[in-house]
């Protein structure tokens, strides 16, 4: 048996239209998963890439959007990847940017969590949970006040879910990728002073591609972790070592 492989496996990706939940959600297909692609908006560009897909309307604008999901689709691979940002100083930020952000990158995350341990506890079946974390569940970041709590809270989340779910045979672990190119990080790419400070603090001297996580996932997801449980595992280009 190939412990990377996740043949025989089902996963689901969320966010998996664009960026980081595109690579992973074909990176899994590759490594032989049927992967369910969910969004709010079609993923039909990401299903159209994978040999085994379909995919599913999930708006986390309803962090309890997932709560039927797992009784109605045998999942055995969840990615928690979709996620936003509201940039504004902290004096000014609004209720209305932090709970949008703390709604689709903290409670989805968890609730969404809950529903698939749920589901497979309920079976006694094995399951595996990534989360998809940041560079700021470890550093404070500058106008980014509720990303970076979400982004903490979704690291220590990572932990107690792995404590409490790891002798129940669900893996919990985490990947802070660093600075990925993707919509997300659009507007600092687009800042060229911004960008060059950026790549100069890189030891690896380049962006983070979607595929640099993509593969990092499958890693986490297939047989080959199954004793890595609460990790947030950096994927970043060397920047957190620096
Ligand atoms: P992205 O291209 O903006 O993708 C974000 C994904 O989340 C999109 O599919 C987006 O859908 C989806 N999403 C947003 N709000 C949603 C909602 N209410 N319901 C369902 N889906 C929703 O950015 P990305 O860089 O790939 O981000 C993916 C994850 O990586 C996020 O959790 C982000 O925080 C994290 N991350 C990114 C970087 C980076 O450098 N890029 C670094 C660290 C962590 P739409 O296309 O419809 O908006």
């Amino acid at each position: 048996m190939n412990p990377f492989s996740l043949a025989g496996k089902t996963a689901l990706v969320t966010g998996a239209n664009t960026g980081i939940g595109q690579a992973i959600a074909i990176a899994m297909g590759r490594a032989g998963a049927k992967v369910i692609c969910a969004g709010r908006r079609s993923c039909a560009e990401t299903v159209s890439q994978i040999a085994d897909a379909s995919e599913l309307i999930l708006d986390f604008a309803d962090p309890m959007a997932a709560r039927d999901v797992f009784a109605q689709h045998h999942v055995d691979i969840l990615v928690n990847n979709a996620g936003i940002i509201k940039r504004n100083d902290a004096v000014d930020f609004t209720e209305a940017d932090w709970d949008d952000v703390i709604d689709v990158n903290l409670k989805a995350v968890f609730f969404t969590s809950q529903a698939f341990a749920r589901a497979v506890l309920e079976r006694k079946g094995k399951g595996s949970i990534v989360t998809i974390a940041s560079l700021l569940s470890f550093q404070g970041g500058i106008r980014v006040v509720s990303y970076t709590a979400a982004k903490h809270g979704v690291a220590g989340m990572t932990k107690t879910l792995a404590n409490e779910w790891a002798a129940k045979g669900i893996n919990v672990n985490a990947i802070a990728p660093g600075y990925i190119a993707t919509n997300n990080t659009e507007a600092l790419r687009d800042d060229p002073d911004r960008n060059q400070a950026i790549l100069d603090r890189i030891p690896a001297g380049r962006w983070g591609e979607p595929g640099d996580v993509g593969e990092a996932a499958v890693f986490l997801a297939s047989p080959a972790a199954k004793y890595i449980h609460g990790a947030v595992l950096s994927v970043d280009g060397g920047w957190l070592g620096r």
